[in-house]
């Protein structure tokens, strides 16, 4: 109340401000009766000074100096200025010179967090599917706490970022757990580069905030925010970015510890086979502290949305979209249970000014009507045919403009349902060459129908070939089918639910496929060889480079560990 640093927001103005008046009438009233009416001077200098302490916080809130105060000197014109501006002005979306902002402050986005269980810490997923107890977590907020950690010890050793991958691939039973989130920073930011240098624990989400007012966009993530940088690189993830991939294809530079506690930096042109090997590798080869990224500029971009048979979608994405100047994001919903039709999302460069005013994704928002329909679509009669013939006709009326931060901001909590204690919601992905497209829609669609899979939806995606990495997932131009659907999480369903994943597994490989690892790790070992052919490679430098098998995870103690006895 009587401090000047800060923001303050104008509802907390106007309630702070009627307190501070209705404070002052009672004790003018009782200093007057009791006292004189000379002893109420005293009360003036607090009032003034209180009232100048919320006009300053709220002249911050609107990212000006409290010096506009002196506006009050002109007269007549000025009061009324400073009136509208404190009383009615909404404040600076996002941290501005005096501070975060007051509305989203302590707000966040959907974060993984660690369990405790009779004194152990459980670490989980997002999915709450795999939970796997450590023998302790260490939270590095330096480098050289990383190295220590794992100098110190002998030791198995695990690393999470936001824990959001969704079968154990942040775990392994008694491990030392590195939970990266506080490993958090930026460090070095070049406009005339395009390029920013992170800490590895730091999310999409935070760098967002970072860049924004530099006018900056992150050049490739996913479509959500919540992940960090390591455990993306790790994944080497992809969005829904046209003429663009896997994540290394934006990568300058990464920063790793490796199981003997040394650094090594690595990129194409140094230490390359670390590079390709760390780089969507899980974790196994060591702890990427740092990474170099390439950046793009933040435009507006506009929807644009189209439905068709899927059987046309193959030459309107050849047509449309693949060399389409200005097209920033695309991707294709196939609509289940039938699969026979697509709406075609593209999102494009344009002028036109931003019909959704904030720049970046609000934290902390609650999503009732997200959740409401993906509870009808999988739950409720006909709630399929009603997405695909009423309300999607509606929600793709329009044609929003948004800010590339906006559209490539959005918070995995309007995907989580009120409970996950029965049935849980899971995402499964395929990669399949650009041409065997039709080939593969119809014997996933045969696969999701015979299996009764209660699907929400199938997105496709598109990616260039990987430059190198080991495990890549993209060996050439593919497109990505993003699956995302609901199970019960009794034992008998995962069950069923890993022998129609294996179907859909061999189904991608036949026509020379892949399919994606930072999810239930249901595929066999022979079908993870087959999708990931290097893999051997991965396994071989792993020997060379953590002779003692001390980075593992769910995912390395499955393919990997049987191969060493
Ligand atoms: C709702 C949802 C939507 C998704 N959408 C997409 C999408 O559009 N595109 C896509 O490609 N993926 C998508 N994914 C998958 C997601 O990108 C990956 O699971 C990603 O790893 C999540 O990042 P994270 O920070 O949570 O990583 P974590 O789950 O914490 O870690 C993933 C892996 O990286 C390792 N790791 C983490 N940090 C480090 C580090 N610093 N050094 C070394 N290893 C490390 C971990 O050991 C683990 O093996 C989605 C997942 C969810 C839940």
């Amino acid at each position: 109340m009587l401090g000047l640093r800060g923001r303050l927001p104008r509802v907390k103005l106007w309630i702070r401000s009627s307190l501070a008046a209705a404070a002052f009438i009672l004790l003018f009233a009782a200093f007057d009766s009791l006292f004189g009416h000379a002893s109420t001077l005293v009360l003036y200098p607090p009032l003034l000074w209180i009232l100048f302490a919320l006009a300053a916080r709220r002249y911050h809130d609107l990212g000006k100096p409290a010096s506009r105060l002196l506006l009050l000197l002109l007269p007549l014109i000025g009061p009324i200025v400073v009136l509208f501006d404190l009383a009615f002005r909404k404040g600076t979306e996002g941290d501005n010179p005096y501070g975060p902002d007051p509305l989203t402050f302590g707000i966040d986005y959907l974060t993984v967090p660690l369990a405790l269980a009779g004194g152990k810490v459980v670490v989980n997923d997002v999915t709450g599917l795999n939970p796997i107890t450590v023998a302790a977590v260490v939270t590095p907020t330096t480098v050289d706490e990383v190295c220590e950690a794992i100098r110190r010890t002998t030791g198995p050793i695990s690393v999470g970022g936001g824990h959001f991958s969704m079968g154990g691939q942040t775990a392994s039973a008694a491990s030392l757990h590195l939970d990266m989130r506080r490993l958090n920073g930026v460090i070095a930011f070049s406009p005339a580069a395009r390029t920013i240098r992170v800490q590895a624990g730091v999310r999409w989400c935070d760098l967002q905030r970072f860049l924004d007012p530099h006018g900056f966009a992150v050049k490739i993530m996913q479509t959500y925010a919540n992940f960090t940088v390591g455990g993306s690189l790790s994944v080497n993830v992809h969005g829904r970015y046209v003429g663009l991939g896997p994540l290394i294809l934006s990568v300058r530079t990464i920063r790793i510890v490796l199981a003997d506690g040394s650094m090594v930096d690595a990129s194409p042109h140094e230490n390359a086979e670390i590079f390709y090997a760390a780089i969507g590798g899980y974790g196994g080869i060591g702890v990427i502290v740092e990474a170099e990224l390439e950046l793009a500029e933040n435009r507006r971009v506009e929807r644009q949305a189209k439905t068709m048979r899927r059987t046309e979608y193959l030459r309107f994405f050849r047509q449309h979209v693949r060399g389409a100047a200005g097209a920033i994001f695309h991707n294709a919903d196939l609509y289940p249970p039938h699969y026979e039709r697509a709406r075609a999302v593209t999102w494009v460069n344009t002028d036109k000014p931003a019909t959704t005013r904030a720049r970046l994704q609000r934290p902390g928002r609650s999503y009732p009507i997200s959740k409401y329909f993906l509870w009808a679509i999988t739950e409720t009669p006909f709630g399929k045919w009603r997405r695909e013939f009423l309300v999607d006709p509606i929600v793709y009326l329009g044609k929003p403009v948004h800010w590339r931060n906006y559209e490539a901001g959005y918070d995995v909590a309007e995907l989580e349902p009120p409970s996950r204690s029965e049935r849980t919601y899971v995402l499964q992905e395929y990669f399949v060459p650009i041409d065997r497209f039709d080939e593969f829609v119809s014997r996933m669609s045969e696969i999701l129908r015979r299996h009764r899979v209660n699907a929400v939806n199938v997105s496709v995606r598109h990616a260039l070939a990987d430059p190198g990495s080991l495990l890549a997932w993209a060996r050439e131009e593919v497109f990505a089918f993003v699956l995302y659907y609901k199970q019960r999480v009794r034992e008998n369903a995962k069950t069923r639910v890993a022998v129609w994943t294996r179907e859909l597994i061999d189904a991608a490989i036949s026509v020379s496929g892949s399919y994606y690892l930072p999810y239930q790790p249901h595929a066999t070992p022979e079908q993870f060889h087959a999708a990931y052919p290097r893999a051997r490679e991965l396994f071989a430098m792993k020997r060379r480079v953590d002779p003692n098998f001390r980075f593992r995870n769910v995912m390395w103690d499955k393919y990997y560990a049987p191969t060493l006895t």
